[in-house]
């Protein structure tokens, strides 16, 4: 039997991708799929506490096995910031201001390390279980780069000379922190259908 599980997410192009992943084994369904029109709050102050937050709505408003990711960007000279507060750094002005906030902010800062992180939270049969994914890099003095979201333009992944917005999706897709986690997540519901 194919058992539905949902993907605490109304980002189309994520849902899809999972959906493809788990294909015979699990239904996958989006927010929208299952009605839920809430803007979940997610005012933890860790990964992995906002991601259970819109998991945990979900199992209990529509008892339903659910997963949630959350992500941002750590920056070691800023004391990890943004952090959690990475869509919303500049003050809920956008991609383009949050990324500039970073860039002023690390001018003439000698450390440039950062990193992505994804923590995923699945619930399943009242049980959580986490899985996280990150990918170590550094901060360009510059944007570079035109393709993804967010910080990509100024992020670089060790071990690469371009930035995440200069790798096409595919490549990007191989690396990041997002699919680090989403493979871990796989595995485990791969392993618990059998
Ligand atoms: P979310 O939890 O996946 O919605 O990510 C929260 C915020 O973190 C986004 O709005 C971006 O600012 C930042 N972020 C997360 N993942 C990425 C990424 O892969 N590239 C660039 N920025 C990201």
């Amino acid at each position: 039997m194919i058992r539905q599980l949902v993907f605490a997410t109304n980002n189309l192009n994520k849902t899809k991708e999972v959906s493809t992943l788990l294909a015979g084994q699990y239904e996958v369904l989006n927010l929208k799929d299952i009605g839920c029109t809430t803007d979940i709050p997610e005012t933890a102050d860790t990964f992995a506490g906002n991601a259970g937050l819109k998991s945990h709505f979900v199992v209990e408003n529509f008892n339903l096995d659910c997963f949630a990711d959350d992500s941002g960007l750590e920056v070691e000279a800023l004391n990890n910031e943004p952090g959690i507060y990475s869509a919303r750094y500049a003050g809920g002005r956008g991609d383009e201001a949050n990324l500039d906030l970073v860039l002023q902010k690390m001018q003439g800062q000698q450390n440039r390390a950062a990193r992505f992180i994804t923590v995923i939270s699945l619930i399943q049969n009242g049980r959580e279980s986490l899985f996280e994914g990150t990918i170590q890099g550094t901060i360009r003095e510059e944007r570079s780069g035109i393709n993804g979201f967010g910080y990509d333009p100024i992020f670089q992944p060790d071990g690469y000379e371009i930035t995440f917005a200069e790798m096409d999706m595919e490549q990007k897709n191989k690396i990041s922190h997002r699919a680090i986690a989403m493979r871990k997540l796989i595995a485990f519901l791969k392993e618990q259908a059998v």
